[in-house]
């Protein structure tokens, strides 16, 4: 059988085959899982929903219950009124809520922006969708998002821009003239703006986690991805939503019903019992963490710009004369300890082997013993000769 063009685009994803490496005993500090579990009720709930025979379909744009905890959890976090009913649709995970998004205003051909490093998945979501994507490159070491680069990238064929924020892998947390910037360009083009927000549970240094939401004349032309996978501590639940104005959820209910019809109900009942403590603090839980990995890669000789929110460090391994590809290799085979590459985060060639991306999210314990084990190791091996 001969795979569709698209599905040939799509590339395997690196992250996922990096656990691969791990040898027993490896210390993962790659990938983001959360550092807990969600709260016994909760489980108790999703177990009682399967033994009270949920087991049909429920309603698919979301459970009501679900969709008003969604919907206090936004006028938490951003001060802003969410109609559950109207706004908010229910998917599975944040994954589904873009590849819906992407759908629901892109056609073939259509172009769609992404902000480069992005988020593994990115690429190709947007190649699924049939949509090209065209990058806009954010510099380091401040990896700020520039007129320059956002207006560069754009042609008539420009139909979105998805923004990360916080980002993965960078860590930027985007202010108020990025923001801005992001917002009259998406005005005056007249494309749809979809904010990936699934860390906006951790942010540093006192700041704010800022959102299109929340900003009134952004409401018609954006889209927010969110999930319940990092903030609830449940990656496994596959709980993700949409909040957009009532007239584009109907076309994201549509499409979410041709893709997979709903979330799954016993799930959802679940998570419906999930209250505002139970939202993971993340400034409160990971900013010392943070610290330690910033301080102790930046001792090692990476170049670390501290991230301002999200759940990575990212750090460059040029001034350590490693690339990183063949670092990250060799931190799992011979030191037991998985990092991720930068070349799921870039298309371009000459950065994706500048940089390593490193999370603070698995405990302290685990951090400390991974420098420890990456300074052993670069004390007794020489990168190979190029
Ligand atoms: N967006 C970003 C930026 C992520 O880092 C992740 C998960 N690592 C996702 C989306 C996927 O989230 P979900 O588990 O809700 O599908």
């Amino acid at each position: 059988m001969k795979p569709s063009l698209r599905a040939q685009a799509v590339a395997p994803m690196e992250l996922a085959g990096l656990q691969r490496l791990a040898r027993s005993g490896s210390l993962d500090i790659a990938l983001g899982i959360p550092p807990g579990d969600p709260p016994a009720a909760v489980v108790d709930a999703a177990v009682s929903a399967l033994r009270q025979g949920r087991h049909q379909y429920a309603d698919t744009s979301g459970l009501p219950e679900l969709r008003a905890v969604i919907a206090a959890d936004a006028l938490r976090t951003h001060g802003v009124v969410v109609d559950p009913d109207t706004e908010i649709t229910v998917t599975v995970g944040a994954t589904e809520a873009l590849l819906t998004s992407l759908l629901a205003v892109t056609d073939p051909g259509d172009e769609v922006l992404l902000l480069e490093p992005y988020f593994e998945l990115y690429p190709g979501v947007v190649e699924l969708t049939g949509a090209v994507p065209r990058f806009v490159r954010l510099r380091a070491p401040d990896w700020r998002l520039t007129e320059d680069a956002l207006t560069g990238a754009l042609s008539p064929r420009t139909r979105a821009v998805v923004l990360n924020t916080p980002h993965n892998p960078t860590g930027r947390v985007f202010d108020a003239e990025e923001l801005d910037l992001v917002m009259n360009v998406c005005q005056e083009q007249g494309i749809v703006c979809i904010t990936d927000e699934v860390y906006d549970c951790t942010v540093f240094d006192g700041r704010r986690h800022l959102s299109p939401l929340a900003m009134p004349r952004a409401r018609s032309n954006s889209v927010i991805v969110g999930s319940l996978s990092k903030k609830m501590q449940m990656t496994g639940w596959r709980i993700g939503y949409c909040i957009a104005d009532p007239e584009m959820t109907t076309v994201l209910r549509r499409i979410h019903e041709h893709t997979t019809v709903g979330t799954n109900h016993p799930l959802q009942y679940g998570a419906s019992a999930l209250q505002a403590s139970d939202v993971l603090d993340g400034r409160l839980l990971f900013q010392e963490q943070r610290d330690e990995l910033v301080a102790g890669l930046s001792a090692l000789g990476f170049t670390v710009s501290p991230p301002e929110g999200g759940w990575f460090v990212f750090a460059g391994t040029e001034a350590l004369g490693w690339s990183a590809r063949a670092l990250s290799r060799r931190l799992a085979e011979s030191a037991g300890v998985l990092v991720a590459p930068g070349s799921p985060f870039f298309q371009r060639q000459e950065d994706s082997d500048r940089w390593i991306r490193t999370t603070f999210v698995r405990g302290a314990e685990t951090t400390r013993k991974a420098l420890d084990r990456m300074a052993a190791f670069l004390a007794a091996e020489d990168p190979p000769s190029r």
